[in-house]
């Protein structure tokens, strides 16, 4: 196991269909059912080499015992801790940080661990919650508070105004994670299908005790849970609505930079990729300096969720294969069968779910002091290295050229030729996402046409996005320079009448109005870029879906 990161696979109990998926762990393998040209039926098999894999069987507390452990440990050792749980919606993600009725998950049984520990130091442990949406973030302790993430002149991403709650106990965090969670559905239309478009960020952070330093107490250490949006894949959004496309878009994209994230930590790079999504820039402590990451990625083992399946484990594969020897993949084909600063807030929130309704569990965890496990478990044997394919250098220093043959879309494709230049990955070219990309390649236009379209599209909701910022902030100046025009040119009005020239009053009004209208020229071109940008976004997203048609 690589120090820093950990990479493990928890399978879930199947629900209906065939389980096709088998869990020796270090080892996860998957038996795809596929159809031969001929029509014959066979089955690829496909194994993949984790830290560790658990089964169905395995509870919260095997993951906790196996993988989180490590966690705590740098937590108490003035580090950054991370977990992140990857999969498709429905795959158990939230099962797994949250747990049920009948068992606690991994925020709980960690929480207790933090308390026994902390109560030893005498320190102090503060809870945040919160719900990155898109590019929003919502305070989930805080009656879903919209926030904003800032650098400050450190070029330090902060959440400014982000809730903290002070906690003691299992029940103090039980009842707080209740209530967030709640929140994390509420205000949505459709609870499971929107909650699982958001990743849910829960950090822990243990603090020496308030003895009224001056400088306020230090921080310890610091752990974050992070309950990922569903990573099916954002392909199947392109025939939604406009917001869901863009949110698909932000959401492959922030999964995109969290691989490159952790592999960057792991293999103890200086340069971590961490701007260009929200999720990679708050979480950037994380990344750098003292961290530790576990990744658990949960699939579901019914054959009908085969493809998001194998695209869950091929990512967390790549995170896992750091370039040096690991584990790595395999197909073959059988016969048929250190903490950031940031302005801490407190305020009123009162947990909004009764306390009353706390499982049973709560109180037997509160009754005992905590200290579930012991040592972490070994590693496991080391793994054969995986051969690496041919580089692919030739490709990255290729010069964009359009390959897209419809006319109108090779024109979107050439005004922003910029995205063909933009490697995939930080210059890394991925195996995986082509690997990936057979998997879906059933699709009426050729492999490389439909890797430009994705590119400029993904590209122009990027573009999208950022425009949607500055309109905002430019319409915002205007109408606060709007109003402050107006009380002048009532005040130039004033003056003529009671004693300026008729000259004095035509350049003044001149002035004010040609500002005005300068200011407006420029919203106005703003806005019909944004309009050529959206139209382009619909015409790439109308291509790539009815490329898809004939799977369907
Ligand atoms: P996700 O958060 O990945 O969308 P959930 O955690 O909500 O998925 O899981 C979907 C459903 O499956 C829930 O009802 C959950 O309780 C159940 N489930 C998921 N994983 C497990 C597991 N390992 N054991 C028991 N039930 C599970
Ligand atoms: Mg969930």
């Amino acid at each position: 196991m690589n120090n820093r990161i950990c990479v493990a696979v928890r399978k879930r109990p199947i629900k209906e269909g065939e389980d096709v998926v088998e869990t020796p762990t270090p080892n996860c393998i998957v038996n795809e059912p596929k159809i031969k040209y001929d029509l014959t039926p066979y089955t690829e098999r496909h194994t993949f080499t984790y830290d560790k894999v658990f089964s169905e069987k395995d509870g919260n507390a095997d993951l906790y015992r196996d993988c989180c452990l490590p966690l705590i440990e740098t937590v108490f050792s003035n580090g950054n801790a991370t977990c992140f749980a990857y999969g498709q919606t429905g795959s158990g993600k939230t099962h797994t940080m949250l747990g049920n009725d009948r068992e606690p998950g991994l925020y709980a049984i960690s929480a207790r661990e933090i308390f026994a520990r902390a109560k030893k130091l005498n320190a102090d442990v503060f809870v945040s919650f919160y719900e990155i949406y898109g590019r929003k973030i919502f305070d989930l302790l805080n009656h879903r508070e919209r926030l904003v993430a800032r650098e400050d002149a450190d070029k330090v991403i902060n959440i400014c105004g982000l809730s903290e709650h002070p906690v003691n106990t299992i029940e103090d965090i039980f009842d707080v994670i209740t209530a967030g969670s709640t929140y994390r559905a509420a205000g949505q239309t459709s609870a499971n299908a929107e909650s699982s478009r958001s990743h849910a960020v829960l950090q822990i952070e243990v603090r020496e005790a308030n003895t009224g330093q001056k400088k306020g107490p230090k921080t310890i250490g610091r752990i974050s849970f992070i309950d990922l949006a569903g990573n099916e894949r954002g392909a199947d959004t392109y025939e939604c609505d406009r917001k869901t496309r863009m949110e698909g878009a932000e959401i492959n994209k922030s999964l995109l930079a969290l691989k490159e994230c952790i592999r960057a930590l792991g293999m103890g790079k200086s340069h971590v990729p961490f701007r260009g999504s929200i999720l990679t820039e708050v979480l950037r402590d994380s990344f750098t300096g003292n961290s530790r990451t576990t990744m658990i990625a949960t699939i579901s083992p019914a054959a009908s969720h085969c493809v998001n399946t194998l695209n869950t484990l091929r990512y967390t594969q790549r995170v896992k294969d750091l370039g040096g020897p690991s584990g790595g993949a395999r197909s073959e084909q059988v016969a048929s069968g250190a903490p950031a600063k940031r302005a801490p807030k407190r305020s009123n929130f009162q947990p909004a779910a009764a306390p009353k309704n706390r499982p049973e569990w709560v109180s037997d965890f509160a009754e005992d002091d905590g200290e579930v496990g012991n040592t972490p478990t070994p590693p496991p044997p080391a793994q054969k290295p995986k051969p690496k394919k041919v580089a692919k250098a030739a490709k990255k220093t290729e010069k964009a050229e359009v390959k897209v043959k419809d006319p109108k879309i090779a024109t979107i494709v050439k005004n922003h030729i910029k995205a063909l230049e933009v490697p995939d990955t930080n210059g890394e070219e991925d195996d995986d996402e082509e690997e990936e990309e057979e998997e879906l390649a059933e699709t009426t236009m050729p492999r490389e046409e439909e890797r430009q379209v994705r590119k400029v599209h993904a590209y122009v909701v990027d573009e999208i996005t950022k425009a949607e910022e500055k309109l905002i902030a430019l319409h915002r100046r205007h109408i606060d320079s709007k109003m402050t025009g107006i009380k002048e040119e009532i005040k130039a009005i004033q003056n003529f009448e009671e004693s300026d020239s008729v000259d004095d009053y035509v350049t003044k009004v001149r002035g004010l109005l040609q500002k005005q209208m300068d200011d407006m020229q420029q919203i106005l071109s703003m806005l019909s870029s944004i309009s050529g940008m959206l139209k382009d976004e619909e015409d790439l997203s109308h291509t790539l879906n009815s490329s898809r048609a004939p799977r369907r």
